[in-house]
């Protein structure tokens, strides 16, 4: 049928209007199936950009996505996965509460031809893991210490300085490979008496914080502080994640640091989330660690994408994620240590925040 100009202005207007209300314009209109994509909790800002970046891309490649965030209960993510097979996802991208704990139900899904990507945590104990997209996490606990360490002037000879160690949760393998990295710089301090660990607390049994509770940190501090530092001044914290960072500086906040009397220790963190990186501003918190959500999640869709295709995904590790049954084959993305120094160019020049967001 050949068209008046009339008709065709209205066909054009009908399309604009679809266009503005946010229906599918062509591109996403393929339907390349369903992705899971289950998220730990929405308690740490981080964890929402995951989710809403995979989102945004896996609908640009066609993809129709689901997103559940489990409140940061094992129970809740269990049921959630399963409920995410039943509905038919052709993959599930899960970053574990617990990496131990989905065995049975990723057999389940596997016995469904469902593939299975580990988001930024490893899952633990399973052959059903087809593939890993995380950061290079040893790298992440080594520009922590790093920054303890360029922040203290220990590599100039100075000390000694008495430093306290936390971890973050022993559910969560990437913990241990941030305390590892850390360890690897800060050690060598340790042993020639450097650096002191008033409190002797040290080794992720006795530092991990569950569930990377940040008023668990905090109550943890408190007791270091009031059992160790009566007198003495603590002049380091590592810190594994902003969340535990905001914690420890209100305990120490508490008993008169953050004074130019009695100034703050040096303190890490983890994933530049905005209290912190106003905290960093303040000269309370050292520095944290930035790492781009959008680019894990790129990696993540192009991972499924080619998956999908019967294509073989990139990866640039195949020898670091041991999940006790197999060593999944990874891509790890380069973390990048932000202080006061570097923040404007690497936060807000990339275009992960506004200026106005964080000042
Ligand atoms: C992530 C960190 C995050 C922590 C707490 C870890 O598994 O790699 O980026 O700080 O969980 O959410």
């Amino acid at each position: 049928m050949k068209r008046n100009f009339l008709q065709s202005a209205l066909a054009l207007a009908a399309l604009a209007i679809a266009g503005a209300a946010g229906l599918p314009s062509l591109a996403q209109a393929q339907d390349k199936g369903l992705i899971a994509i289950s998220m730990p909790t929405k308690s740490s800002a981080r964890w929402i950009a995951d989710g809403s970046n995979m989102v945004k891309y896996f609908k640009e490649k066609g993809y129709k996505t689901d997103l559940q965030y489990a409140d940061d209960d094992i129970p809740n993510q269990l049921a959630q996965i399963e409920n995410m097979v039943t509905k038919g996802s052709k993959v599930l991208v899960i970053a574990a509460i617990d990496g131990t704990t989905l065995s049975d139900v990723l057999q389940k899904a596997a016995d469904k031809g469902v593939k299975i990507i580990a988001y930024d945590r490893l899952i633990k104990g399973s052959k059903n893991v087809d593939y890993y997209a995380t950061f290079d996490n040893f790298q992440v606990g080594v520009l922590q210490a790093q920054s303890i360490e360029a922040g203290l002037g220990l590599k100039s000879g100075k000390g000694p300085f008495n430093i306290e160690l936390f971890g973050g949760s022993p559910d969560d393998n990437n913990a241990f490979f941030f305390y590892n990295g850390a360890l690897s710089v800060l050690k060598p301090y340790i042993d020639s008496g450097k650096l002191v660990v008033r409190s002797k607390q040290m080794g992720m049994d006795k530092v991990g914080t569950l569930r990377w509770d940040g008023a668990v940190a905090q109550a943890r501090m408190d007791n270091l502080l009031s059992a160790y530092y009566g007198k003495e001044r603590v002049d380091a914290v590592l810190s594994p994640y902003d969340g535990l960072s905001i914690g420890i500086l209100s305990s120490l906040k508490g008993v008169g640091y953050g004074t130019p009397q009695q100034p703050m220790p040096v303190v890490s963190g983890q994933d530049a989330e905005v209290p912190s990186v106003k905290s960093i501003l303040r000269k309370e918190q050292t520095s944290t660690v930035f790492k781009d959500t959008r680019e894990l999640a790129k990696v993540t869709v192009a991972m499924v994408d080619a998956m999908l295709a019967g294509k073989t995904p990139e990866v640039n590790d195949t020898k670091t994620y041991n999940n006790g049954v197999k060593v999944v084959p990874s891509y790890l993305l380069k973390p990048v240590s932000v202080d006061a120094s570097n923040w404007k160019p690497v936060l807000v020049d990339s275009g992960y925040y506004k200026e106005s967001q964080i000042k």
